[in-house]
């Protein structure tokens, strides 16, 4: 990699706790381009982050292909919360798709079918609805659920991971009606193309952020054949403009895309952030870095080892 021109590291606290992490830090790089983002996790090792460091490369030194949309659906997101606030969430984000979490804990099912009942009154019948259970279920459990989840909502558009291997998710394909989307079976950039073989989904959620960029996530998306979902790595407005960048040059994009991810962090680093506007996400450029959201010192010079790190990974 080139010299970055300037970096900076940020740290921004979550509105709530997601993925068991409440703070969010990462690292922002300049180069020819304009600024990238590097963001892998902080529990990462260097070697799974190689690929996150690619793609801020390819944001700050070369940029994106061509969008061939202007706008980006978005779903809104509802983590396992009552039925109440749910329906409120659902009215109030002004999107046509929720996306709603389930199978939080192994007795949830009844809060579980409440929840779909309530969003679906928020959504109305045209509305869509996807449930994800984050590998929570067994086969039987799984085939279960998703018929009396897909009753209760009056119909879902597809279950996301309802099992965390392949071989499960193929098994519950063939038992349900309701379409199967793979999230956590598609990290690394060859595990989309063992989905497909396997029959496993009928939608592939992409992130380009760990895959290593937008035109290798273009390829992935290609090589697997099936229908993508783009979705956030929970990324600052600098690092989901790749994102965005990665939905708006798909060839083609049936589905809304979890890019509404910035009102989980309680903060952004730029002035106008890439937040959604009546369920869609303009395609634009984010604009530089502003002040405000710098890491501490320690956790500054923690973040520049990491970057020499990995760097030499790539080398
Ligand atoms: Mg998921």
């Amino acid at each position: 990699m080139p010299d970055p021109a300037a970096t900076r590291v940020y740290s921004i606290p979550m509105r709530t706790r997601f993925r068991g992490i409440t703070v969010r830090e990462g690292m922002l790089i300049e180069g020819p381009a304009g600024w990238g983002e590097f963001c892998p996790f902080t529990e990462y090792s260097d070697a799974e982050s190689a690929a996150w460091l690619a793609t801020a490369i390819e944001q700050a030194t070369t940029g994106w292909p061509a969008p061939v949309r202007t706008r980006i659906p978005v779903n809104c997101t509802i983590a396992a919360i009552g039925p109440e606030r749910a329906h409120d969430i659902a009215v109030r984000s002004g999107c046509q798709t929720a996306k709603v979490k389930v199978a939080d804990h192994p007795t949830s099912l009844s809060d579980d079918l409440d929840r779909v009942e309530a969003v679906r009154h928020a959504l109305g019948p045209n509305g869509k609805i996807r449930v994800d259970a984050n590998a929570a279920w067994d086969v039987d459990t799984a085939v279960t659920n998703i018929r009396a989840l897909a009753q209760a909502a009056g119909g879902l558009e597809y279950v996301e991971q309802p099992c965390r291997t392949i071989e499960e998710l193929a098994q519950v394909r063939r038992r349900v009606d309701v379409p199967i989307a793979a999230d956590e079976s598609i990290r690394r950039a060859e595990d989309p193309l063992k989905v497909a073989v396997a029959e496993a989904a009928d939608i592939a959620v992409i992130k380009c952020t760990p895959l290593g960029g937008v035109r290798r996530a273009l390829q992935v998306a290609e090589a697997c054949g099936l229908p993508c979902v783009v979705s956030s790595a929970l990324e600052t407005s600098i690092g989901l403009a790749a994102q965005v960048a990665l939905a708006a040059a798909l060839p083609e994009l049936d589905f809304a895309c979890g890019l509404g991810t910035l009102t989980l962090l309680a903060g952004d680093v730029v002035a106008e952030p890439l937040l959604p506007v009546d369920g869609y996400l303009t395609v634009r450029e984010p604009g530089p870095p502003i002040e405000g959201f710098e890491a501490s010192e320690e956790r500054s010079e923690w973040w520049h080892d990491r970057l020499a790190r990995v760097t030499r990974l790539l080398k």
